[in-house]
Protein backbone atom coordinates (compact mmCIF):
# COMPACT_ATOMS: atom_id res chain seq x y z
CA UNK A 1 0.00 0.00 0.00
CA UNK A 2 1.63 3.47 -1.07
CA UNK A 3 1.26 6.31 1.04
CA UNK A 4 1.32 8.50 -1.92
CA UNK A 5 -0.54 8.28 -5.72
CA UNK A 6 1.36 7.10 -8.64
CA UNK A 7 3.39 9.92 -9.95
CA UNK A 8 1.40 9.98 -13.56
CA UNK A 9 2.92 11.66 -16.89
CA UNK A 10 1.20 14.91 -17.61
CA UNK A 11 0.69 15.23 -20.97
CA UNK A 12 -1.55 18.11 -23.14
CA UNK A 13 -2.86 19.02 -19.42
CA UNK A 14 -4.03 15.76 -18.54
CA UNK A 15 -2.17 13.23 -15.73
CA UNK A 16 -1.80 9.96 -18.27
CA UNK A 17 -0.42 6.47 -17.02
CA UNK A 18 2.42 5.49 -18.86
CA UNK A 19 2.18 3.01 -22.09
CA UNK A 20 4.50 0.41 -20.85
CA UNK A 21 2.45 0.12 -18.01
CA UNK A 22 5.58 0.22 -16.01
CA UNK A 23 6.45 1.57 -12.38
CA UNK A 24 9.74 2.01 -10.70
CA UNK A 25 9.70 3.13 -6.95
CA UNK A 26 11.06 5.96 -4.88
CA UNK A 27 12.91 5.09 -1.96
CA UNK A 28 13.24 7.32 1.35
CA UNK A 29 17.25 7.28 1.77
CA UNK A 30 16.45 8.11 5.58
CA UNK A 31 14.91 5.45 6.27
CA UNK A 32 14.60 2.71 3.28
CA UNK A 33 10.67 3.20 3.01
CA UNK A 34 9.24 2.91 -0.49
CA UNK A 35 7.47 6.46 -0.96
CA UNK A 36 5.42 5.75 -3.74
CA UNK A 37 5.63 4.62 -7.42
CA UNK A 38 6.15 6.42 -10.68
CA UNK A 39 5.39 6.00 -14.33
CA UNK A 40 8.57 4.24 -15.97
CA UNK A 41 7.85 5.60 -19.32
CA UNK A 42 8.67 4.55 -23.16
CA UNK A 43 9.60 6.28 -25.85
CA UNK A 44 5.65 6.31 -27.07
CA UNK A 45 4.96 8.38 -23.98
CA UNK A 46 7.82 10.96 -25.08
CA UNK A 47 6.32 11.03 -28.62
CA UNK A 48 2.89 12.43 -26.88
CA UNK A 49 4.29 14.47 -25.04
CA UNK A 50 6.22 16.29 -28.17
CA UNK A 51 3.01 16.49 -30.14
CA UNK A 52 1.34 18.00 -26.89
CA UNK A 53 4.39 20.23 -26.69
CA UNK A 54 4.93 21.15 -29.72
CA UNK A 55 0.72 22.21 -30.92
CA UNK A 56 0.48 24.44 -27.27
CA UNK A 57 4.03 26.33 -28.31
CA UNK A 58 2.48 27.34 -31.52
CA UNK A 59 -0.42 29.33 -29.30
CA UNK A 60 1.87 29.98 -26.85
CA UNK A 61 4.65 31.79 -28.59
CA UNK A 62 1.56 34.09 -29.34
CA UNK A 63 0.57 35.29 -25.81
CA UNK A 64 2.56 38.65 -25.22
CA UNK A 65 5.32 38.10 -22.82
CA UNK A 66 3.73 40.16 -20.13
CA UNK A 67 0.60 37.96 -20.16
CA UNK A 68 2.76 35.17 -19.87
CA UNK A 69 4.99 36.95 -16.76
CA UNK A 70 1.27 36.68 -15.31
CA UNK A 71 1.52 32.69 -15.09
CA UNK A 72 4.97 32.76 -13.65
CA UNK A 73 3.37 35.36 -10.50
CA UNK A 74 1.25 32.61 -9.89
CA UNK A 75 3.66 30.10 -9.61
CA UNK A 76 5.58 32.05 -7.47
CA UNK A 77 2.68 32.59 -4.82
CA UNK A 78 1.48 29.04 -4.84
CA UNK A 79 4.86 27.79 -4.19
CA UNK A 80 5.14 30.24 -1.45
CA UNK A 81 1.94 28.59 -0.07
CA UNK A 82 2.59 25.22 -0.54
CA UNK A 83 6.35 25.91 0.58
CA UNK A 84 6.76 23.22 3.77
CA UNK A 85 4.92 20.62 1.92
CA UNK A 86 7.04 20.75 -0.65
CA UNK A 87 10.12 21.09 1.32
CA UNK A 88 9.27 18.49 3.75
CA UNK A 89 8.35 16.20 0.60
CA UNK A 90 11.96 17.18 -0.69
CA UNK A 91 13.44 15.85 2.34
CA UNK A 92 12.01 12.64 2.32
CA UNK A 93 12.88 11.80 -1.51
CA UNK A 94 16.55 13.02 -1.07
CA UNK A 95 17.67 13.51 2.13
CA UNK A 96 18.79 17.22 2.33
CA UNK A 97 17.82 18.66 5.90
CA UNK A 98 14.65 20.11 5.91
CA UNK A 99 15.99 23.64 6.45
CA UNK A 100 17.70 23.54 3.08
CA UNK A 101 14.87 21.86 1.47
CA UNK A 102 12.55 25.27 2.07
CA UNK A 103 16.16 27.37 0.96
CA UNK A 104 15.29 25.15 -2.20
CA UNK A 105 11.66 25.98 -2.80
CA UNK A 106 12.87 29.46 -2.04
CA UNK A 107 15.13 29.51 -4.65
CA UNK A 108 12.36 28.36 -7.32
CA UNK A 109 10.02 30.85 -5.72
CA UNK A 110 12.78 33.76 -6.52
CA UNK A 111 13.64 32.45 -9.69
CA UNK A 112 9.59 32.37 -10.62
CA UNK A 113 9.61 36.17 -9.69
CA UNK A 114 13.08 37.04 -11.47
CA UNK A 115 11.94 35.43 -14.56
CA UNK A 116 7.96 36.98 -14.48
CA UNK A 117 10.30 40.26 -14.51
CA UNK A 118 12.06 39.20 -17.47
CA UNK A 119 8.73 38.68 -18.91
CA UNK A 120 8.39 42.66 -19.01
CA UNK A 121 11.73 42.87 -20.58
CA UNK A 122 13.23 40.25 -22.73
CA UNK A 123 15.44 43.25 -23.97
CA UNK A 124 16.22 43.07 -28.11
CA UNK A 125 18.59 45.63 -29.65
CA UNK A 126 17.98 48.45 -31.86
CA UNK A 127 21.12 50.33 -33.67
CA UNK A 128 21.27 53.08 -36.01
CA UNK A 129 20.97 52.03 -39.83
CA UNK A 130 24.12 52.08 -41.96
CA UNK A 131 21.77 53.08 -44.33
CA UNK A 132 18.86 56.07 -44.69
CA UNK A 133 15.35 55.14 -44.09
CA UNK A 134 15.99 52.17 -42.72
CA UNK A 135 15.36 50.66 -39.11
CA UNK A 136 17.66 48.07 -37.46
CA UNK A 137 16.89 46.03 -34.45
CA UNK A 138 16.96 42.62 -33.22
CA UNK A 139 14.71 40.64 -30.85
CA UNK A 140 14.65 37.42 -29.01
CA UNK A 141 12.21 34.75 -30.00
CA UNK A 142 11.34 31.23 -28.56
CA UNK A 143 13.57 28.20 -29.72
CA UNK A 144 10.31 25.64 -29.77
CA UNK A 145 10.37 23.14 -27.66
CA UNK A 146 12.55 22.67 -24.49
CA UNK A 147 13.66 19.19 -23.69
CA UNK A 148 14.93 19.40 -20.10
CA UNK A 149 16.84 16.62 -18.31
CA UNK A 150 17.16 17.41 -14.32
CA UNK A 151 19.13 15.65 -11.43
CA UNK A 152 17.82 14.59 -8.14
CA UNK A 153 20.25 16.77 -5.77
CA UNK A 154 18.25 20.19 -6.90
CA UNK A 155 15.05 18.66 -7.64
CA UNK A 156 12.88 21.82 -7.45
CA UNK A 157 15.70 25.10 -8.01
CA UNK A 158 17.40 23.39 -10.92
CA UNK A 159 13.77 22.29 -12.59
CA UNK A 160 13.14 26.02 -11.85
CA UNK A 161 16.00 27.82 -13.10
CA UNK A 162 14.95 25.69 -16.67
CA UNK A 163 11.71 25.79 -17.03
CA UNK A 164 10.63 29.27 -15.98
CA UNK A 165 12.77 30.90 -18.10
CA UNK A 166 12.08 28.61 -20.99
CA UNK A 167 8.43 28.88 -20.81
CA UNK A 168 8.02 32.99 -20.09
CA UNK A 169 10.42 33.47 -23.56
CA UNK A 170 7.65 31.19 -25.17
CA UNK A 171 8.91 27.61 -25.66
CA UNK A 172 6.76 24.63 -24.36
CA UNK A 173 8.62 22.26 -22.09
CA UNK A 174 9.06 18.38 -21.83
CA UNK A 175 10.63 17.57 -18.71
CA UNK A 176 12.39 14.35 -17.54
CA UNK A 177 12.64 14.91 -13.80
CA UNK A 178 15.07 12.50 -11.80
CA UNK A 179 14.07 8.83 -10.84
CA UNK A 180 14.69 9.39 -7.38
CA UNK A 181 12.71 12.86 -6.95
CA UNK A 182 8.86 12.24 -8.74
CA UNK A 183 6.73 13.52 -6.23
CA UNK A 184 8.50 16.76 -5.69
CA UNK A 185 8.59 17.20 -9.72
CA UNK A 186 4.87 16.03 -9.37
CA UNK A 187 4.01 18.98 -7.01
CA UNK A 188 5.76 21.58 -9.17
CA UNK A 189 3.54 20.36 -12.34
CA UNK A 190 0.72 20.95 -10.31
CA UNK A 191 1.49 24.64 -8.76
CA UNK A 192 2.32 25.19 -12.95
CA UNK A 193 -1.38 23.73 -13.76
CA UNK A 194 -3.07 25.36 -10.88
CA UNK A 195 -1.37 28.94 -11.87
CA UNK A 196 -3.26 28.38 -14.97
CA UNK A 197 -0.51 27.63 -17.56
CA UNK A 198 -2.14 26.28 -20.49
CA UNK A 199 -2.42 22.78 -21.13
CA UNK A 200 0.97 21.02 -23.19
CA UNK A 201 3.02 24.12 -22.20
CA UNK A 202 4.69 21.92 -20.16
CA UNK A 203 4.60 18.29 -19.95
CA UNK A 204 6.43 15.90 -17.60
CA UNK A 205 7.30 12.42 -18.56
CA UNK A 206 9.47 10.04 -15.82
CA UNK A 207 11.53 6.90 -16.76
CA UNK A 208 14.88 5.82 -16.72
CA UNK A 209 17.36 8.52 -18.19
CA UNK A 210 18.48 6.20 -20.78
CA UNK A 211 15.15 5.54 -22.13
CA UNK A 212 13.37 8.49 -21.65
CA UNK A 213 16.30 10.75 -21.81
CA UNK A 214 18.09 9.02 -24.78
CA UNK A 215 14.70 9.46 -26.94
CA UNK A 216 14.58 12.97 -26.08
CA UNK A 217 18.20 13.34 -27.70
CA UNK A 218 16.71 12.01 -31.02
CA UNK A 219 13.92 13.04 -30.84
CA UNK A 220 13.34 15.62 -33.94
CA UNK A 221 10.41 17.11 -32.33
CA UNK A 222 12.94 18.70 -29.73
CA UNK A 223 14.65 21.79 -30.39
CA UNK A 224 16.71 22.32 -27.33
CA UNK A 225 18.18 20.21 -24.73
CA UNK A 226 18.94 21.76 -21.36
CA UNK A 227 20.71 19.14 -19.15
CA UNK A 228 21.98 19.11 -15.55
CA UNK A 229 23.75 15.81 -14.08
CA UNK A 230 27.07 14.12 -14.17
CA UNK A 231 29.95 15.39 -16.69
CA UNK A 232 29.69 11.51 -18.34
CA UNK A 233 25.94 11.94 -18.72
CA UNK A 234 26.61 15.29 -20.38
CA UNK A 235 29.43 14.21 -22.38
CA UNK A 236 27.15 11.60 -23.86
CA UNK A 237 23.80 13.82 -24.47
CA UNK A 238 26.55 16.39 -26.10
CA UNK A 239 27.71 13.65 -28.54
CA UNK A 240 23.88 12.71 -29.24
CA UNK A 241 21.61 15.60 -29.14
CA UNK A 242 24.46 17.80 -30.74
CA UNK A 243 25.24 15.10 -33.85
CA UNK A 244 21.36 16.04 -34.30
CA UNK A 245 21.83 19.56 -34.47
CA UNK A 246 19.58 20.63 -31.37
CA UNK A 247 21.35 23.28 -28.98
CA UNK A 248 22.53 21.78 -25.93
CA UNK A 249 23.02 23.19 -22.43
CA UNK A 250 25.40 21.27 -19.67
CA UNK A 251 25.71 22.32 -16.26
CA UNK A 252 27.91 19.44 -14.92
CA UNK A 253 29.84 18.31 -12.05
CA UNK A 254 32.33 20.11 -9.90
CA UNK A 255 35.70 19.54 -7.76
CA UNK A 256 35.04 22.91 -6.01
CA UNK A 257 38.27 24.29 -3.56
CA UNK A 258 37.92 26.97 -0.70
CA UNK A 259 41.41 28.17 -0.48
CA UNK A 260 42.46 29.82 2.83
CA UNK A 261 45.72 32.34 3.27
CA UNK A 262 47.39 32.18 6.40
CA UNK A 263 46.11 35.80 7.21
CA UNK A 264 42.39 34.87 7.00
CA UNK A 265 39.90 34.86 9.50
CA UNK A 266 40.03 31.59 10.41
CA UNK A 267 36.58 31.23 12.24
CA UNK A 268 34.62 32.79 9.10
CA UNK A 269 36.98 30.11 7.14
CA UNK A 270 35.67 27.27 9.42
CA UNK A 271 31.72 27.94 9.38
CA UNK A 272 31.60 28.25 5.57
CA UNK A 273 33.86 25.27 5.10
CA UNK A 274 31.04 22.93 7.20
CA UNK A 275 28.48 24.64 5.38
CA UNK A 276 29.50 24.40 1.75
CA UNK A 277 31.58 20.84 2.23
CA UNK A 278 28.39 19.07 4.44
CA UNK A 279 25.53 20.52 3.33
CA UNK A 280 23.41 18.44 1.21
CA UNK A 281 25.44 15.43 2.70
CA UNK A 282 28.52 16.83 0.22
CA UNK A 283 25.92 16.48 -2.46
CA UNK A 284 26.01 19.36 -4.77
CA UNK A 285 27.61 20.28 -7.56
CA UNK A 286 29.40 23.37 -5.81
CA UNK A 287 30.32 21.61 -2.54
CA UNK A 288 33.76 21.91 -1.48
CA UNK A 289 35.52 18.71 -1.72
CA UNK A 290 39.01 20.28 -1.38
CA UNK A 291 40.48 23.08 1.24
CA UNK A 292 43.86 24.17 0.08
CA UNK A 293 45.43 26.00 3.12
CA UNK A 294 48.67 27.86 2.91
CA UNK A 295 50.95 25.69 5.74
CA UNK A 296 51.42 27.75 8.17
CA UNK A 297 47.52 27.74 8.96
CA UNK A 298 47.13 24.17 8.21
CA UNK A 299 47.37 22.98 12.28
CA UNK A 300 45.06 25.79 13.56
CA UNK A 301 42.47 25.51 10.73
CA UNK A 302 42.41 21.72 11.42
CA UNK A 303 42.35 22.63 15.21
CA UNK A 304 39.00 24.17 14.58
CA UNK A 305 37.61 22.29 11.86
CA UNK A 306 37.96 18.65 13.24
CA UNK A 307 35.56 19.15 16.40
CA UNK A 308 33.09 21.14 14.18
CA UNK A 309 33.08 18.15 12.05
CA UNK A 310 33.20 15.89 14.65
CA UNK A 311 30.23 17.30 16.33
CA UNK A 312 27.78 17.37 13.06
CA UNK A 313 24.21 15.60 13.72
CA UNK A 314 23.75 13.05 11.35
CA UNK A 315 20.38 11.66 10.94
CA UNK A 316 16.83 11.89 9.40
CA UNK A 317 16.86 15.34 7.78
CA UNK A 318 12.98 16.20 8.76
CA UNK A 319 14.41 16.61 12.21
CA UNK A 320 14.85 20.02 12.80
CA UNK A 321 18.47 18.88 15.19
CA UNK A 322 20.17 17.14 12.10
CA UNK A 323 22.81 18.42 10.23
CA UNK A 324 23.80 16.33 7.81
CA UNK A 325 21.35 14.00 6.15
CA UNK A 326 21.57 10.20 4.23
CA UNK A 327 22.99 10.16 0.74
CA UNK A 328 20.90 9.37 -1.58
CA UNK A 329 21.20 5.19 -2.46
CA UNK A 330 23.39 2.40 -1.36
CA UNK A 331 25.24 2.96 -4.57
CA UNK A 332 26.33 6.28 -3.52
CA UNK A 333 27.36 5.07 -0.61
CA UNK A 334 29.25 2.66 -1.51
CA UNK A 335 30.96 4.64 -4.10
CA UNK A 336 31.46 7.03 -1.66
CA UNK A 337 33.51 4.66 0.55
CA UNK A 338 35.72 3.10 -2.35
CA UNK A 339 37.22 6.68 -2.29
CA UNK A 340 37.59 6.52 0.78
CA UNK A 341 39.29 3.49 1.19
CA UNK A 342 41.23 4.69 -2.25
CA UNK A 343 42.17 7.89 -0.55
CA UNK A 344 43.95 5.80 2.69
CA UNK A 345 45.86 3.73 -0.29
CA UNK A 346 46.72 6.56 -1.64
CA UNK A 347 48.20 7.47 1.37
CA UNK A 348 46.21 10.47 2.80
CA UNK A 349 45.80 10.57 6.43
CA UNK A 350 42.00 10.14 7.14
CA UNK A 351 41.29 12.75 10.40
CA UNK A 352 37.62 11.90 11.24
CA UNK A 353 34.86 9.67 9.74
CA UNK A 354 35.33 7.02 6.67
CA UNK A 355 32.98 4.96 7.44
CA UNK A 356 29.19 4.26 6.77
CA UNK A 357 27.02 4.90 9.62
CA UNK A 358 24.80 1.99 11.11
CA UNK A 359 23.85 3.24 14.60
CA UNK A 360 20.50 2.54 15.84
CA UNK A 361 17.97 3.78 13.42
CA UNK A 362 20.78 5.08 10.81
CA UNK A 363 21.55 1.22 9.86
CA UNK A 364 17.78 1.72 7.86
CA UNK A 365 19.06 4.32 5.91
CA UNK A 366 22.23 5.33 3.97
CA UNK A 367 24.10 7.43 6.00
CA UNK A 368 27.89 8.48 6.09
CA UNK A 369 29.83 10.08 8.36
CA UNK A 370 31.57 13.27 7.60
CA UNK A 371 35.30 12.38 6.40
CA UNK A 372 38.30 14.61 6.62
CA UNK A 373 41.26 13.53 4.54
CA UNK A 374 45.06 15.72 5.51
CA UNK A 375 48.27 14.95 3.57
CA UNK A 376 46.61 15.22 0.20
CA UNK A 377 48.45 15.80 -2.68
CA UNK A 378 47.25 17.33 -6.21
CA UNK A 379 47.26 14.26 -8.30
CA UNK A 380 45.92 12.02 -5.72
CA UNK A 381 42.43 10.58 -7.43
CA UNK A 382 40.80 11.75 -4.28
CA UNK A 383 41.74 15.57 -4.87
CA UNK A 384 40.63 15.08 -8.70
CA UNK A 385 37.41 12.93 -9.20
CA UNK A 386 34.10 14.56 -7.43
CA UNK A 387 33.30 11.52 -4.84
CA UNK A 388 29.22 13.73 -3.85
CA UNK A 389 29.28 13.12 -0.68
CA UNK A 390 30.71 14.43 3.35
CA UNK A 391 34.36 13.63 2.34
CA UNK A 392 36.66 16.47 2.50
CA UNK A 393 40.56 16.80 1.14
CA UNK A 394 42.58 18.90 2.83
CA UNK A 395 46.21 19.96 1.16
CA UNK A 396 48.90 22.31 2.32
CA UNK A 397 50.35 24.72 -0.05
CA UNK A 398 53.40 26.92 0.22
CA UNK A 399 52.26 30.34 -1.40
CA UNK A 400 49.55 31.69 -2.78
CA UNK A 401 50.25 31.25 -6.73
CA UNK A 402 50.49 27.73 -5.82
CA UNK A 403 47.03 27.51 -4.18
CA UNK A 404 45.73 29.21 -7.38
CA UNK A 405 47.55 26.52 -9.71
CA UNK A 406 45.74 23.62 -7.22
CA UNK A 407 42.61 25.22 -7.54
CA UNK A 408 43.19 25.10 -10.94
CA UNK A 409 44.60 21.95 -11.56
CA UNK A 410 41.45 20.34 -11.85
CA UNK A 411 39.10 18.75 -15.11
CA UNK A 412 35.97 20.84 -13.50
CA UNK A 413 35.54 24.52 -13.38
CA UNK A 414 32.18 25.30 -11.30
CA UNK A 415 32.90 27.31 -7.85
CA UNK A 416 36.20 28.94 -5.85
CA UNK A 417 36.44 30.37 -2.73
CA UNK A 418 39.52 32.47 -1.19
CA UNK A 419 39.78 33.38 2.40
CA UNK A 420 42.38 36.59 2.86
CA UNK A 421 42.10 39.73 4.44
CA UNK A 422 44.83 40.92 1.17
CA UNK A 423 42.33 42.89 -0.51
CA UNK A 424 45.66 42.51 -3.78
CA UNK A 425 45.45 38.75 -3.54
CA UNK A 426 41.38 38.73 -3.31
CA UNK A 427 41.53 40.61 -7.03
CA UNK A 428 44.38 38.54 -8.77
CA UNK A 429 42.22 35.17 -7.31
CA UNK A 430 39.19 36.91 -8.86
CA UNK A 431 41.23 37.11 -11.82
CA UNK A 432 43.05 34.11 -11.99
CA UNK A 433 40.80 30.81 -10.95
CA UNK A 434 39.41 29.30 -13.66
CA UNK A 435 36.12 28.87 -12.26
CA UNK A 436 32.17 30.07 -13.37
CA UNK A 437 31.74 31.38 -10.02
CA UNK A 438 34.35 32.86 -7.39
CA UNK A 439 33.22 34.18 -3.76
CA UNK A 440 35.40 36.34 -1.79
CA UNK A 441 35.51 35.25 2.29
CA UNK A 442 32.45 32.71 1.67
CA UNK A 443 31.76 29.34 1.16
CA UNK A 444 31.40 27.43 -2.53
CA UNK A 445 27.69 27.65 -2.29
CA UNK A 446 24.54 29.75 -2.37
CA UNK A 447 24.16 30.95 -5.83
CA UNK A 448 21.99 34.05 -6.09
CA UNK A 449 19.38 33.37 -9.02
CA UNK A 450 20.00 36.82 -11.12
CA UNK A 451 23.38 36.39 -11.76
CA UNK A 452 24.53 33.56 -14.32
CA UNK A 453 25.14 30.39 -12.91
CA UNK A 454 27.67 27.29 -13.94
CA UNK A 455 31.49 26.75 -14.79
CA UNK A 456 33.64 26.17 -17.41
CA UNK A 457 36.15 23.11 -18.79
CA UNK A 458 34.48 19.67 -17.38
CA UNK A 459 31.63 21.26 -15.74
CA UNK A 460 29.75 23.45 -18.42
CA UNK A 461 29.84 24.18 -22.33
CA UNK A 462 29.87 27.81 -21.98
CA UNK A 463 25.78 28.17 -21.27
CA UNK A 464 24.58 29.11 -17.72
CA UNK A 465 21.30 28.37 -15.95
CA UNK A 466 19.64 32.12 -14.21
CA UNK A 467 19.89 35.42 -14.66
CA UNK A 468 19.52 36.74 -18.22
CA UNK A 469 22.03 34.37 -19.70
CA UNK A 470 19.69 31.84 -19.19
CA UNK A 471 17.73 33.41 -21.60
CA UNK A 472 20.28 32.96 -24.36
CA UNK A 473 19.71 28.64 -23.73
CA UNK A 474 15.93 29.72 -24.45
CA UNK A 475 15.77 32.21 -27.44
CA UNK A 476 16.89 32.82 -30.87
CA UNK A 477 17.73 36.27 -32.30
CA UNK A 478 16.08 37.61 -35.09
CA UNK A 479 17.64 40.44 -36.61
CA UNK A 480 14.93 42.37 -38.63
CA UNK A 481 15.61 45.18 -41.41
CA UNK A 482 13.08 47.69 -42.20
CA UNK A 483 13.14 49.90 -45.09
CA UNK A 484 10.51 53.00 -44.93
P1 LIG B 1 23.14 11.90 -13.78
O1 LIG B 1 23.27 10.48 -13.40
O2 LIG B 1 23.97 12.41 -14.90
O3 LIG B 1 21.58 12.13 -14.09
C1 LIG B 1 21.05 13.38 -14.43
C2 LIG B 1 19.81 13.18 -15.29
O4 LIG B 1 20.21 12.61 -16.55
C3 LIG B 1 18.80 12.21 -14.69
O5 LIG B 1 17.50 12.68 -14.96
C4 LIG B 1 19.10 10.93 -15.44
O6 LIG B 1 18.02 10.02 -15.46
C5 LIG B 1 19.40 11.47 -16.81
N1 LIG B 1 20.09 10.55 -17.71
C6 LIG B 1 20.84 9.46 -17.39
N2 LIG B 1 21.29 8.86 -18.52
C7 LIG B 1 20.82 9.56 -19.57
C8 LIG B 1 20.92 9.44 -20.99
N3 LIG B 1 21.61 8.45 -21.57
N4 LIG B 1 20.31 10.34 -21.77
C9 LIG B 1 19.62 11.37 -21.22
N5 LIG B 1 19.46 11.52 -19.88
C10 LIG B 1 20.06 10.64 -19.07
O7 LIG B 1 23.43 12.87 -12.54
P2 LIG B 1 22.87 12.75 -11.04
O8 LIG B 1 23.58 11.67 -10.34
O9 LIG B 1 21.39 12.73 -11.07
O10 LIG B 1 23.31 14.16 -10.45
C11 LIG B 1 24.54 14.39 -9.86
C12 LIG B 1 25.48 15.12 -10.82
O11 LIG B 1 24.88 16.34 -11.23
C13 LIG B 1 26.78 15.52 -10.15
O12 LIG B 1 27.84 15.28 -11.06
C14 LIG B 1 26.61 17.01 -9.90
O13 LIG B 1 27.81 17.75 -9.81
C15 LIG B 1 25.82 17.41 -11.10
N6 LIG B 1 25.12 18.68 -10.88
C16 LIG B 1 25.56 19.78 -11.56
C17 LIG B 1 24.97 21.02 -11.34
C18 LIG B 1 25.42 22.25 -12.07
O14 LIG B 1 24.68 23.22 -12.12
N7 LIG B 1 26.63 22.27 -12.64
C19 LIG B 1 23.91 21.12 -10.44
C20 LIG B 1 23.48 19.97 -9.76
C21 LIG B 1 24.09 18.75 -10.01
P3 LIG B 1 17.73 9.01 -14.22
O15 LIG B 1 16.68 9.70 -13.45
O16 LIG B 1 17.27 7.75 -14.82
O17 LIG B 1 19.00 8.87 -13.47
Amino acid sequence: MHRFEPCLNFIGGRWREPKTGQYGDNVNPANGEVLGVWARSGPDDLDDAVRAAREAQAAWRLVPAPERAKVLRRVADLLRDRKDEIARTLTMEMGKVIEEARGEVQEAIDMAEYMAGEGRRLFGQTTPSELPDKFAMSVRVPVGVVGIITPWNFPIAIASWKSLPAIVAGNAVVWKPAEETPLTARAFVEVYQEAGLPAGVLNVVFGDGPVVGEAMLHHPGIDVISFTGSTETGRHIASRAGANLKRVSLEMGGKNAITVLADADLDLAVDAILWSAYGTSGQRCTAASRVIVEREAEEALLARLLPRVQALRVGDGLDPAVNVGPVIHEEALAKIDRYVRLGVDEGARLLTGGRRLTEGPLARGFYYAPTVFAGVRPDMRIAQEEIFGPVLCVMAVDSFEEAIRVNNGVRYGLSASIFTRDVNRVFRAMRDLDTGIVYVNAGTTGAEIHLPFGGTKATGNGHRDSGQAALDVFTEWKTVYVDY
